[in-house]
């Protein structure tokens, strides 16, 4: 029977090297207008709210191709941009260098223990998956990254068009997954990976963060092998 493990990715598998999108969208604007006085902090309200698992109870089905994706996401930059008082095209070339930036390859990193904790737990018989809110890239990511080969199957919510903790990611991923004897979330996100997995049944480890009230939780990967296997 299969025993399988869910992973989330951003934060628990991967990271993206010089921050995400605030520190990508203050870097655009440093590169455009390198005298702006706008702080990560002034970025940060500005973009809040504005990506799709800011609003994981608004299913986004029509967003299901990479084209879809981006083009809404650069229209919200571009009205961003032009409410910072970038005009005349400037905001839409803009808010297209944050998506050139934000994707640039080497950017994207695994955390350390990953890769070996994953083929510990597969040599015991664990099965590997990933269940994502992401961009619609995060496919090329994870084979650049030399985890394709690991993982039997990867749920992306910018191809499902529903965000974590909305039931129906999980049941999408339940569903790929078929009949199982075990199966764990693993995440650093304790409403979209460990509540919203509770939710529908599936037991939660929390990783690299804390909050109260969790059940299980350890400081990297590395602890989870003791947990599942209790
Ligand atoms: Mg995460």
């Amino acid at each position: 029977m299969v025993r399988a493990i869910i992973w989330d990715y951003d934060g628990t598998l991967g990271y993206r090297e010089g921050g995400m999108w605030v520190a990508t969208t203050l870097e655009v604007i440093h590169e455009e207008d390198p005298a702006s006085p706008l702080t990560e902090d002034d970025v940060r309200a500005r973009l809040r709210g504005i990506f799709p698992w800011d609003r994981p109870d608004e299913p986004h089905p029509h967003l299901s191709t990479p084209e879809a994706w981006w083009a809404a996401q650069v229209d919200l930059f571009t009205d961003i941009l032009g409410d910072l008082g970038y005009y005349d095209g400037r905001a839409r070339r803009m808010a297209e260098r944050i998506r050139t930036v934000y994707l640039r390859p080497d950017a994207w990193r695994l955390y350390p223990e990953v890769l070996d904790t994953l083929d510990a737990l597969s040599a015991r018989g664990w099965q590997h998956y990933v269940l994502s809110n992401h961009l619609p890239e995060l496919g090329e990511f994870v084979e650049r990254l030399g985890l394709a080969p690991r993982l039997s199957g990867l749920v992306n919510s910018a191809e499902v068009g529903y965000e974590k903790p909305h039931p129906e990611i999980y049941r999408r991923m339940l569903e790929m997954i078929g009949p199982a004897e075990t199966i764990w979330m693993v995440g650093d996100n304790p409403v979209a990976d460990v509540a919203g997995a509770e939710a529908v049944g599936i037991p939660a480890i929390l990783v690299r963060t804390r909050h109260e009230g969790v059940r299980y939780r350890c400081d990297d990967l590395s602890g989870v092998p003791a947990i599942v296997e209790g």
